[in-house]
């Protein structure tokens, strides 16, 4: 019995919140804060049982700490945007309260991804006596569990890990993304980098490509190399890695409009004088697009992430394929949000599950893989995302 503050009320917090709320066994009250405290109060409204809901800004870490301090939750889930991570640890530290997110910290002014800035926190998080668990989604997050869970059962060693992350749902937009656009939009035009014979090797965004046949005729589709986060944990913990790299697939015609908006200026992410005030383009834009969490209704199709892992058992050449398949209308009976949004929530749910229950325990600051996959793994197909082997 426990009490949570979930920070961010957009399609990924509208899920945890869902999710959160169908056990009230584990999560006995629920907060839900986020900058707009009307779509706090919309979700709210939509889940299963009464949870309270606040205004917050938080960047803002001695009114997040005063909001920690008088709520008293045993844990934060922050679920607004990667900018938030590092204000949002400073003020768990500061009230005593262990953390968790889904994405790694960013900062605003240039789009860098790397752990280094939240693993600058763990001794502070040890010293606390506290857990900070970093990437608890589905990509970076399962993936980094069912890397783990390979590992585990499948490999003496591993040597060659893809990630490969599908998208066969359509929205009828013409161009619009799953999760926050300025997020996403900044990870997609970032140089690429994979981990080759001990080192990351960087290739202009988008240059390489192949084709991938998804298991169950999920259909076959066209998937790019670009840099994700979980690579930079991944082969920290395994160092018996040899290649690593992540697949992401995109239709001709979401990457024609994106490479004219590239070639426009909208997606800066510098500020521009306009009319004598300064806007940002990438911000502009996402204005301009449908929100992530509004697409529920209206995306059909499944998803199907997985990891697609070579290595040797017993002596002998072994290749797995391990994954999920969502579908986006069966997430949107559940929760009223589309598969990515659902993909998202449900392994922050569970992470929040596995730390407030003392399952995944342990004071300092945590990756996904460093924890014992086999409860998550048991928890992913008892939540609504079953996954499935198969030995290649
Ligand atoms: P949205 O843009 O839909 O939602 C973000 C929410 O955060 C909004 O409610 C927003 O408020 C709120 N917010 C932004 N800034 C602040 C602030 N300073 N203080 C309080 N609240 C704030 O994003 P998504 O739900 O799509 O994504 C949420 C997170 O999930 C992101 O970090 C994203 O990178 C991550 N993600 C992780 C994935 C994974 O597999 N690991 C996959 C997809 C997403 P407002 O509505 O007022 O703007």
């Amino acid at each position: 019995m426990s009490r949570v503050l979930i920070i961010g009320a957009g399609g990924v917090g509208s899920v945890v919140t869902h999710k959160c709320a169908q056990l009230p066994e584990t999560f006995s009250s629920i907060l839900l804060a986020s900058r707009t405290k009307s779509k706090c109060d919309a979700i709210a409204a939509a889940v299963s049982r009464p949870i309270e809901t606040a205004q917050i800004d938080a960047d803002d870490v001695a009114e997040l700490t005063a909001l920690l301090n008088s709520w008293k939750p045993e844990l934060v889930i922050n679920v607004a945007l990667p900018y938030q991570d590092l204000s949002i640890m400073d003020a768990c530290l500061a009230a005593g309260i262990s953390y968790l997110d889904t994405a790694n910290y960013e900062p605003p002014e240039v789009a860098r991804f790397e752990y280094s800035w939240q693993w600058a926190y763990h001794e502070r998080f040890k010293q606390a006596g506290l857990t900070a668990l970093l990437g608890s989604g589905f990509d970076p997050g399962v993936t980094n569990v069912f890397t783990a869970y390979a590992q585990k059962h499948f490999f003496d060693e591993i040597h060659e890990l893809d990630i490969i992350d599908v998208n066969g749902g359509s929205h009828g937009y013409a161009f619009a993304t799953n999760f926050n656009p300025e997020i996403n939009i900044r990870e997609v035009t970032a140089p690429c980098r994979h981990w080759e014979e001990g080192t990351f090797i960087e290739t202009p965004a988008m240059s390489m490509s192949k084709e991938f046949s998804c298991p169950e005729e999920v259909g076959t589709y066209t998937i790019y190399r670009m840099y994700h986060e979980e690579l930079e944990s991944l082969v920290r913990q395994y160092p018996t890695l040899r290649r690593a790299q992540f697949w992401m697939s995109f239709s001709e015609q979401y990457l024609t409009h994106l490479e004219v908006l590239q070639h426009v200026g909208m997606t800066r992410i510098d500020p521009v004088e306009y009319e004598g005030h300064q806007i940002i383009p990438i911000q502009f834009l996402k204005a301009l697009l449908p929100k992530p969490s509004e697409l529920g209704s209206r995306t059909t199709g499944k998803t199907c992430i997985g990891c697609l892992i070579k290595g040797i058992k017993d002596g002998r050449e072994k290749t797995i394929y391990i994954y999920n398949i969502c579908d986006h209308q069966e997430a949107y009976k559940e929760v009223g949000s589309q598969a990515i949004s659902y993909t998202t929530g449900v392994p922050a749910m569970i992470g929040a599950k596995m730390l407030i229950e003392g399952t995944w325990r342990g004071p300092g600051v945590y990756n996904m893989e460093q924890f014992d996959p086999d409860p998550f793994m048991e928890a992913l197909g008892a939540y609504g995302l079953p996954w499935n082997v198969m030995d290649l």
